[in-house]
């Protein structure tokens, strides 16, 4: 008689036992830091969040973060910013702090996208959505501009559509497209474009993580939790359980988020 018994692969034993996922790399693609005033942020009640922060990311086994500001698609970017200079220069291997731009006042994009970079930035967060600003916008392309100079990925919330995101992966070849909350309508231009990859933020629904096996997307898409808005176990558990191979896990809980920042010189 044949055994039905299947064996778990580690990550799914390592997760359901509780533990760190300590033999695996996970990099963490949206995370932020800060207050809000619309969300419950428990790290923030701490006077060193920082901290709060890494002992989290330690519990689950999380090695590096992509981080941004908390609030920034609402209050004044600057002062945001300087919360993540100051995280990267508290801990420089765990987190890779992005820049936050207002992409209503490009007279002052520039000036803070080369201020941030000086103190140890090296990527940008857009998010034209709730700036109340078109996808599409004119503005949209200093940042895009200043990423492609520096090689730095950016996460964008909402981006135009896939042959227009095409079109800008190829003209602004040297920075990275992240679509922040990745949907199937961009799956070939994820395909085409190194340059481009899908971040999975708040998807958590049934055969979703084996669909991108199925569309053969699976190098592409980097787990992002959007903690401190979230706990970040909420980024790894969907992959721990998903019917997906070992391989195929790996690669989308660190193993592509590590080729992404490779490529722009970012991995230390
Ligand atoms: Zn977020």
């Amino acid at each position: 008689m044949k055994s039905t018994t299947k064996i778990e692969d580690p990550i799914l034993q390592t997760v359901k036992k509780g533990l760190p996922l300590s033999d695996e790399l996970v990099v963490d693609s949206h995370m932020h830091l800060g207050l809000y005033n619309q969300y419950y942020v428990p790290f923030s009640e701490h006077v060193d969040a920082v901290h709060q922060l890494i002992r989290h990311m330690d519990r689950l086994g999380i090695d590096k973060g992509c981080i941004w500001s908390m609030g920034g698609q609402t209050a004044d970017v600057v002062p945001l910013n300087d919360l993540i200079i100051d995280a990267v220069e508290k801990y420089p291997d765990r987190f890779i702090g992005y820049t936050f731009v207002n992409l209503n006042y490009p007279e002052v994009m520039v000036d803070e996208l080369e201020r941030c970079f000086d103190l140890g930035l090296r990527g940008i967060k857009l998010i034209p959505a709730y700036h109340a600003y078109p996808a599409d916008g004119e503005n949209l392309h200093i940042a895009y501009e200043f990423a492609n100079q520096h090689s730095l990925p950016m996460h964008i919330h909402n981006l135009p559509e896939s042959e227009a995101l095409d079109k800008l992966a190829e003209k602004y070849d040297k920075a990275v497209f992240q679509i922040g909350h990745y949907n199937r309508s961009y799956n070939e231009v994820m395909k085409q474009r190194q340059n481009v990859c899908g971040i999975l933020t708040e998807q958590p629904h049934p055969g979703f993580i084996e669909r991108l096996v199925e569309d053969d997307v699976i190098d592409k898409a980097l787990i992002g939790s959007d903690c401190v808005y979230f706990d970040a176990a909420f980024g790894i558990g969907p992959i721990a359980y998903a019917r997906i191979s070992y391989e195929d896990k790996r690669k989308l809980l660190g193993l592509n988020a590590k080729r992404i920042l490779e490529r722009c010189g970012l991995w230390r």
